[in-house]
């Protein structure tokens, strides 16, 4: 397959299953957020100092990455979801070591990854090789799917001409996560679309609730857009083969794609959020002091938290908020969130034997969206490195990846 234009190949190079590319942005609420929130060293409300910085690498070797946009300061980690800010990723990354990401990764099915990966650069999707749109389509899915991967097929079941099943696919299943923390980085990646300073704003579907992580490597050859909804997940990369800038009237084509395919296919859907957890803490936070709120704040927020992890109340304004009750407070209950229901030990990422994939799993297929793309899909290479680590379930799931054509959709500039 030559990318645009005339299909002249077949069973050619297909770049959602074959391109490893540097993903840049888009990886880091898998590189960083997931594993970070698990291991609990941040919250949604943790700050870093967004300013140049020059930090030692693991080679020994100094690392002076710059931001795309201004520094900001003191910032919370939602803020720097929000416009995408690096320093503060690299400094999260710091505390968390490339080696625990890599762990993570490996378990979201990420099979590109090698010991050059362990660096700081990690943070920042800047990769050794880099990684496949199908692969990132498939760790997304597992946030979206409420920590719990399903390794990517390309079929449910195959029947013969008289329609006996002859063949079922049966995808691995493995958590990456908590629902809870599944759950807080779904909130987080709501930033780029609602926040003021959102660089995935056009990306927003009437309705829903949407999160997307935009992706841009340097000198602008690839460009991505890696989000979901309560009904699907969707990766889009835009790029050439070889290293050419993609500069597309200032906006980011992939981002263009996601949005018009997304939105379409959500067209006659139901509006929905994403599924409450109720074990994860709702609080309302005091925005000055970053503290839970007291009678006396008067600019608040929701914010989301794992048990233990809620500030104590706000002592820069008046009130009575006792500390105690802070905790107590729930998110309302809906039918997911109870069945979804785990405790604390389920923070930690360790094999849980009473694993059960949602019930509303099989609506949440990843999409994997490229340029151009041919019917004859070529198989992914079969992941095994990670097999031991995990609980294969071998449960029977429709969960499959659609790869959708986008050859007729037009770009419409209506972002
Ligand atoms: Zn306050």
């Amino acid at each position: 397959m030559d990318g645009l234009g005339e299909k002249r190949e077949v069973r050619g190079f297909n770049r959602a299953t074959q391109a490893i590319r540097q993903t840049g942005s888009s990886s880091k609420p898998l590189t960083v957020i997931v594993p970070a929130l698990s291991e609990k060293l941040i919250t949604p409300i943790s700050t870093y100092e967004d300013n140049l910085t020059t930090f030692i690498d693991y080679n020994g070797e100094s690392y002076s990455p710059t931001n795309y946009n201004d520094y900001l300061g003191k910032i919370t980690v939602r803020r720097a979801v929000e416009s995408s800010q690096n320093i503060p990723f690299v400094k999260m990354m710091e505390e968390l070591t490339p080696e625990t990401s890599i762990e993570y990764l490996k378990r979201m099915g990420i099979s590109t990854l090698n010991e050059k990966d362990e660096n700081l650069a990690l943070s920042l999707g800047g990769l050794d090789k880099g990684i496949s749109p199908l692969e990132m389509a498939g760790a997304y899915s597992a946030i979206a799917n409420d920590g719990m991967y399903v390794e990517p097929t390309f079929y449910t079941k195959i029947t013969s001409h008289l329609g006996e099943e002859r063949l079922k696919t049966k995808p691995k299943t493995r958590r990456i996560c908590s629902s809870e923390v599944a759950y807080i980085t779904k909130q987080l990646l709501t930033e780029p679309v609602v926040g003021s300073y959102g660089t995935a704003t056009y990306c927003a579907i009437p309705g829903m609730q949407v999160a997307a992580k935009t992706g841009t490597t340097n000198e602008d050859y690839d460009r991505w857009l890696c989000g979901f909804t309560d009904y699907y997940t969707a990766v889009t990369w835009f790029g050439f083969d070889w290293s050419e800038p993609i500069r597309y009237q200032s906006k980011n084509p992939a981002g263009v794609i996601w949005a018009n395919v997304m939105k379409r296919i959500h067209k006659n859907l139901q509006n929905r959020d994403f599924s409450e957890v109720k074990s994860v803490v709702a609080q309302k936070i005091c925005k000055k002091s970053l503290k839970a709120a007291n009678q006396g704040c008067t600019d608040t927020y929701t914010e989301y938290f794992l048990k233990g992890t809620v500030p104590t109340v706000c002592a820069m304004h008046p009130g009575n908020v006792s500390p105690k009750k802070i905790e107590g407070k729930k998110e309302k209950k809906t039918k997911e969130s109870i069945q979804n229901e785990t405790d604390n030990r389920k923070e930690e990422v360790t094999p849980e034997p009473e694993i059960t994939v949602p019930e509303q799993e099989p609506e949440k297929q990843p999409v994997v969206i490229q340029e151009e793309q041919s019917t004859e899909n070529t198989m992914p290479e079969e992941k095994k490195k990670e097999d031991e680590l995990s609980e294969e379930n071998n449960q029977e799931s429709e969960e499959n990846v659609l790869e959708e054509t986008i050859e007729n959709i037009e770009m419409k500039n209506e972002i």
